[in-house]
């Protein structure tokens, strides 16, 4: 039996993924004897229509893919497109060229990223239609041998398709998602203060042309479904908020929560109104649940928008810290520099202590100032290139750049000092001091930011369980980084307070 083209290719291949996929599909092609390829062949064009049927029938049952398909265009053009894709990968003559193939894939892979075809359904397509044609090989070829052999042959085929594909898809993916950024930052970069105000009054408008529509009896138009009351999701506000709200507040729970309400008004508060009106009964109770939810849409805009306000100038609104959004990407390019460079660098995991006590105690507003003030000790006592990070309510995450084990102990030391000795005088004239527990997680050459962060946290629990108001580092379980002589230290173990980056 001649060798199955599955071996894979080298490691450490140098000229992109379209040339492996091509010597592999080549191999593959080789290995297959001429009435293989053609039993194979015509196994497939017999089957490649029912297969194509049986794959849109279970992508139309999937509710993440049916919003996707019409079940018309599918008939029209979508399966008998399958089935030829299909029959072209098993081509007998003339044998399948892998540049046209390959092109192929691609062009299918950008259609899909286009879509938006998630990544997982057509792999679970393939995997139907492989099923499905192995059950008929099996069915149609005795000889155990050439069995294997054809199922080999499918397997590879198939994977090094979609394998082209996902490719194309993953990097055109990527350029629309830099593009949709690029878009949401231009709405971002707009005035945000007079978007939030025109919003306000677009949302107070409608709730008028609603309580007039109430004294006056009048129908309006856009009314809600079954109802004379004008509908919010028609409205000015409600039409900007599906359109430009969605791009600006894209990924926050604001979305989700705005448009729920707004469905409970024009799906049940107006009409409950409406029909206590038609039927002479008390429209009290309905009013009462129509300002409520009013009120409510109003608070979390209010605050989404404090938020983007705050994301637009990159920090923190309360502690002048850098926003967490931006962690990832700065994670990344440490990585990158501590890899290339070999330099070490360190996370500093600060949680302040009994926070929650502190706003029981003296309110949320002290407990607000008392934040502020932690949070500019923390900066104050930061090297201007470490950057610090408002990792949650209490927490603080700082990114010591160039910080090897030794250098970022003292450095987390000095912030435990500096935070402990920090005189809180609030509003009502009253002392308090914080504490805090801060854990450390030296970079240790893996790449994954993640686990780093993890490392740090869990430093900082066994600081808060050790007793709190101390500092403990997480074990190194790799090999760190050498360091490179000239510079590590000295500058990582300068004493005193440099202004850091948040200081300005
Ligand atoms: P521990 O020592 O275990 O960390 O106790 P803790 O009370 O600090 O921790 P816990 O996680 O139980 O509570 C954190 C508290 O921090 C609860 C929350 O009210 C408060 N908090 C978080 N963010 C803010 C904020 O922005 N302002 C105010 N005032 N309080 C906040
Ligand atoms: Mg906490
Ligand atoms: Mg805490």
């Amino acid at each position: 039996m001649p060798t199955p083209g599955v071996t894979g290719t080298p490691a450490g291949d140098r000229d992109g993924p379209s040339a492996a996929a091509g010597r592999d599909w080549r191999r593959a092609q080789a290995a297959l004897d001429d009435d293989l390829r053609l039993h194979l062949a015509e196994l497939v064009a017999d089957a490649a229509d029912d297969l194509a049927g049986d794959f849109y029938r279970v992508l139309l049952a999937d509710p993440e893919a049916a919003p996707l398909l019409s079940h018309d265009l599918v008939r029209t053009r979508l399966r008998a497109s399958l089935a030829g894709w299909l029959c072209r990968l098993f081509a007998n003559a003339p044998l399948p060229d892998f540049d046209t193939m390959a092109a192929g894939q691609r062009h299918i892979g950008e259609v899909h990223a286009r879509v938006r075809v998630p990544i997982h359904l057509v792999g679970r397509g393939a995997r139907l239609i492989k099923a499905g044609l192995a059950g008929r090989l099996a069915a149609s070829l005795d000889d155990r041998d050439r069995l294997v052999q054809a199922l080999i042959h499918i397997e590879t085929v198939m994977d090094i398709a979609i394998e082209l594909m996902n490719t194309a898809f993953v990097s055109d993916l990527k350029r629309e998602t830099r593009n949709e950024e690029a878009y949401r930052l231009f709405f971002l970069s707009q005035d945000l203060t007079l978007e939030r105000e025109s919003q306000r009054a677009a949302l107070l408008e409608w709730n008028q042309t609603v309580l007039l529509a109430l004294a006056g009896g009048a129908h309006v138009a856009g009314a809600a479904t079954g109802t004379t009351l004008p509908a919010i999701g028609r409205s000015e506000f409600g039409l900007w908020f599906h359109h430009r709200g969605s791009i600006m507040f894209e990924g926050l729970p604001v979305l989700d929560q705005v448009a729920r309400l707004m469905q409970a008004i024009d799906g049940r508060v107006l009409p409950d109104i409406d029909g206590a009106r038609a039927t002479g009964g008390d429209i009290a109770a309905g009013l009462g649940a129509l300002q409520g939810a009013v009120g409510e849409i109003r608070f979390v805009l209010k605050q989404a928008f404090e938020g983007l306000i705050g994301i637009e100038a990159g920090r923190d609104a309360l502690t002048r810290t850098l926003n967490r959004r931006f962690l990832p990407a700065i994670l990344n390019r440490e990585i990158a520099l501590a890899l290339r460079r070999k330099r070490p660098f360190a996370l500093i995991m600060i949680d302040l202590d009994h926070f929650k006590a502190i706003n029981d105690a003296h309110g949320h507003s002290a407990g607000d100032a008392a934040l502020r003030r932690a949070a500019e000790t923390i900066l104050g006592t930061c090297r201007g290139s470490d950057i610090v990070f408002r990792y949650g309510g209490e927490e603080f995450l700082v990114v010591a750049v160039e910080t090897d084990d030794a250098a970022a102990r003292e450095m987390a030391e000095r912030l435990r000092a500096a935070i402990a000795a920090t005189d809180i005088t609030l509003a009502s004239g009253a002392h308090i001091v914080i504490t805090a527990s801060i854990g450390i997680a030296v970079f240790d050459g893996h790449p994954d930011y993640g686990r780093l962060i993890d490392a740090a946290d869990r430093a900082m629990y066994d600081a808060k369980h050790g007793g709190r108001d101390r500092v403990v580092s997480a074990p190194t379980s790799l090999t760190c980084p050498e360091p490179a002589p000239a510079t590590t230290g000295s500058a990582a173990r300068s004493p005193g307070p440099v202004p850091a980056q948040g200081a300005t």
